[in-house]
């Protein structure tokens, strides 16, 4: 019982563990040039609610530019991207129902963490009360609560994480984006993060993309990976599928197969 492609999808809707929504997020032959260079194209996926998924590839791939586009971030040539049915590719960001988070945390240096995390609700215009609840109620699922007062400089490089991630959760995104979230922390910590960030996605059921240019923690981390190469995605596949049958030598290559 096994998802190696998007195309096995539909057989699993008469399992037990077939997911509500297969394709909860659609991304439709998406497109992307900066001036001469194409930055990604034929861009095709589906992603299944309450799924995590990564998206991983080297450096220069093409990660970032298609995170960002789904985020409403930076504006795509080609294709279309929907959510719950939903077509967003043309809504500003703070209408697409999408959270992000970065890997230097971008946190405002001079607000303390609760505003840090109140600055999304606080833009919908939530009242007061409201988004006191639920500050508090997302600083404790990143188990913040008693840094609330604190600024980012008085915050390791992991706790700033925890806060960029309660700050995307306080809006209950539909979708979660995270760009190497995980890339600038030592390993220690990086190892801890990544069981906390799996916990509390599962917890909440979050429909998840995850980007990172480390094989291992996609293999760790994910329901299935995206694996990109030069503005493509190779194949779509569980841990075990990409690893036992990479379909090309370049997916055999990143998966550490010629180490
Ligand atoms: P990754 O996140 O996988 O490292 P990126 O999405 O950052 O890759 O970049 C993919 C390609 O797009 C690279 O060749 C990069 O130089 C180019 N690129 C990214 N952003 C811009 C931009 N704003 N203007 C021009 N080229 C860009
Ligand atoms: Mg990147």
């Amino acid at each position: 019982d096994r998802r190696d492609t998007v195309a096995d999808l539909p057989a699993r809707q008469h399992g037990a563990t077939a997911p509500a929504s297969p394709d909860y997020l659609r991304l439709e032959s998406l497109a992307k040039r900066f001036g001469e260079t194409q930055v990604f194209s034929q861009i095709d996926a589906l992603i299944a609610k309450g799924e995590f998924v990564t998206l991983l590839g080297p450096s220069g791939c093409g990660k970032s530019t298609l995170l960002r586009a789904i985020a409403g971030l930076n504006s795509i040539d080609e294709g279309r991207i929907v959510v719950d049915g939903e077509e967003i590719t043309a809504l500003p960001p703070q209408q697409r129902g999408v959270g992000m988070v970065f890997q230097h945390y971008a946190l405002f240096p001079n607000m303390r963490v609760t505003d840090n995390v109140a600055f999304g609700l606080a833009m919908q215009k939530v009242p007061q009360e409201e988004r006191r609840r639920r500050v508090d109620e997302v600083l404790r699922l990143v188990e913040l609560r008693e840094h609330a007062d604190k600024f980012p400089h008085q915050l390791s490089g992991g706790q700033c994480q925890r806060v960029a991630l309660a700050r995307a959760l306080v809006v209950e995104p539909r979708i979660l984006l995270m760009d190497e979230p995980l890339s600038a922390l030592d390993a220690r910590i990086r190892r801890h993060l990544r069981q906390q960030l799996r916990d509390i996605q599962k917890t909440l059921g979050l429909t998840t993309l995850f980007v990172t240019h480390d094989q291992e923690e996609a293999l760790l981390m994910s329901d299935r990976i995206f694996l990109m190469h030069d503005g493509r995605i190779l194949q779509q596949g569980d841990a075990e599928a990409l690893y036992t049958r990479p379909r090309s030598h370049q997916a055999a290559g990143f998966m550490g197969h010629y180490n």
